[in-house]
């Protein structure tokens, strides 16, 4: 079983890339931020309340998105390995993670990060609000908050990472093939 953590900013091509990587590995691909719009498009309770602090570009509160995250894991107890996209974004979330894991006999693999700079990201992000219709990728202010959160609550799950050394990082600029292809290299190098 390998269990994988994509990390990265916003817009760095986390999703993107989750698509070729999960049926290239024959990995489970759990997308916390697909997960919240999938629950606002369905109006349910879980939905209604993640929007309140999506739409400003605020992170979920960790309680609420780690039992979110750990249901979707328990609904596919025959998967031969999780691919993590948008999780965790907290050292509480990547502390119950872990735990949670090891409940199962189990373990994070790897995390790889997709490097990139903010101000190609921000275009980036901007230029794809014009056709996502998220409205948290519209507004340039929601999108700097976004990047403040990253900075103060998820960029310290990288000494996290390596402390445990797990942390891999690839270079996020180029085509996706180039990119699908760097990834894969880290991935077929793990023990
Ligand atoms: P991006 O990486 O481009 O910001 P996502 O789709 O991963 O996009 O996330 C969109 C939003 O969903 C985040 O800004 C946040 O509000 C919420 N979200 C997603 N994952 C998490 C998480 N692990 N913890 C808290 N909030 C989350």
């Amino acid at each position: 079983m390998i269990n994988i953590v994509l990390f990265g900013k916003p817009g760095a091509g986390k999703g993107t890339q989750a698509e070729f990587l999960k049926t290239k590995y024959n990995l489970t691909h759990l997308s916390t931020g697909d997960i919240f719009r999938y629950n606002i498009k369905e109006n349910t309770e879980l939905g209604k309340l993640a929007k309140t602090f999506m739409d400003k570009g605020d992170l979920v509160p960790d309680a609420v998105t780690i039992q979110m995250l750990e249901s979707e894991c328990n609904n596919n107890p025959d998967s031969s390995g999780f691919l993590f996209d948008g999780f965790p974004r907290t050292i509480s979330q990547a502390e119950a993670l872990d735990a949670f894991l090891e409940s199962k006999n189990d373990r994070i693999t790897a995390t790889v990060a997709l490097e990139a700079e903010d101000e190609i990201l921000v275009k980036r992000l901007l230029e794809r609000g014009k056709t996502s219709g998220r409205p948290d990728d519209q507004d340039e202010e929601k999108i700097r908050n976004r990047y403040q959160e990253y900075n103060e609550k998820t960029a310290p799950l990288m000494d996290y990472y390596k402390a445990q050394n797990k942390f891999h990082s690839v270079n996020g600029i180029g085509s996706i093939n180039e990119i699908t292809e760097r990834l894969s290299e880290v991935i077929n190098n793990l023990k």
